[in-house]
């Protein structure tokens, strides 16, 4: 559970391609992150994957089902919004409760999943704490507590951590990368921040005006960038 397969997949906003064609795959258990300069097509490409734009050509699978036209809440996947998006007037607990609230999920049943994530996210001493009560941290997890809960097959980060302080974001980075080594689900991650992408994934993308210039591991585009613009953005110079 949790690979995406993109083919030929293509993005244009009136006038404008922003993505021409990109084809990836993304690997069951994988941790990958788009990584490229502001307004390369990052979210884009995210919210194709998400279902929160339509596709102009091209085929998107998620575990071989072909989601191209497939409802957002029908691909199993969560996306983390940046952790403004917390509701403030409700406690941490049914913050994280709220998508299976509106699943109908059994009282008991939502209660054992709710302690389960804020353990996952050391979170339980703040459960009936509102964000408002909550570090930039704390605020943070509870976003994620909020996708765990559902159980996807992928979560989709968009700059989680672009409005945290320098030595947050850094603390919030080991802890996304521990989420991922107890949870082992499939995350794609998209930053325009290169020590982000070196320390965090698997494999990464770099986007280059909606293009795929290169995909590798960090090890691989720092020691064999194809050419500058990888050298540049990530690499040692050619
Ligand atoms: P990034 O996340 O890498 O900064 P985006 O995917 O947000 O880049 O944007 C890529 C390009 O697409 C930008 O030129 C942006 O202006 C354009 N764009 C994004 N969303 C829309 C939209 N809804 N309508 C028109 N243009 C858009
Ligand atoms: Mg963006």
């Amino acid at each position: 559970m949790g690979s995406i397969t993109l083919s030929k997949v293509s993005k244009t906003f009136g006038e404008a391609k922003v993505i021409p064609s990109i084809d990836l795959e993304i690997n069951d258990g994988e941790f990958v992150v788009f990584v490229g300069p502001s307004g390369c097509g990052k979210s884009t490409l995210l919210r194709l994957i998400a279902g929160l734009e339509d596709v102009t050509g091209g085929q998107i699978k998620i575990d071989g089902r072909d989601v191209t036209d497939a409802a957002p809440a029908e691909r199993g996947l969560a996306m983390v919004f940046q952790s403004y998006a917390l509701y403030p007037h409700m406690s941490v607990r049914k913050n994280i409760a709220f998508p299976l609230k509106m699943a109908k999920m059994e009282q008991s049943a939502i209660d054992k999943k709710v302690a389960d994530a804020a353990h996952i996210l050391n979170l339980t001493d703040y459960l009936e704490r509102r964000p408002g009560q909550l570090s930039g941290g704390q605020r943070q997890r509870v976003a994620i507590g909020r996708a765990i809960v559902r159980e996807p097959s992928a979560f989709l980060f968009d700059e989680p951590l672009s409005n945290l302080d320098a030595a947050l974001r850094g603390t919030m980075r080991l802890e996304i990368s521990d989420l991922h080594n107890q949870l082992k689900t499939t995350m794609v991650y998209v930053t325009h921040d290169q020590i982000e992408a070196m320390t965090m994934a698997d494999k990464i993308v770099v986007l280059n005006r909606g293009n795929i210039e290169q995909v590798g591991s960090p090890l691989e585009l720092y020691k064999s960038p194809r050419n500058l613009f990888v050298a540049g953005f990530i690499g040692s110079p050619k």
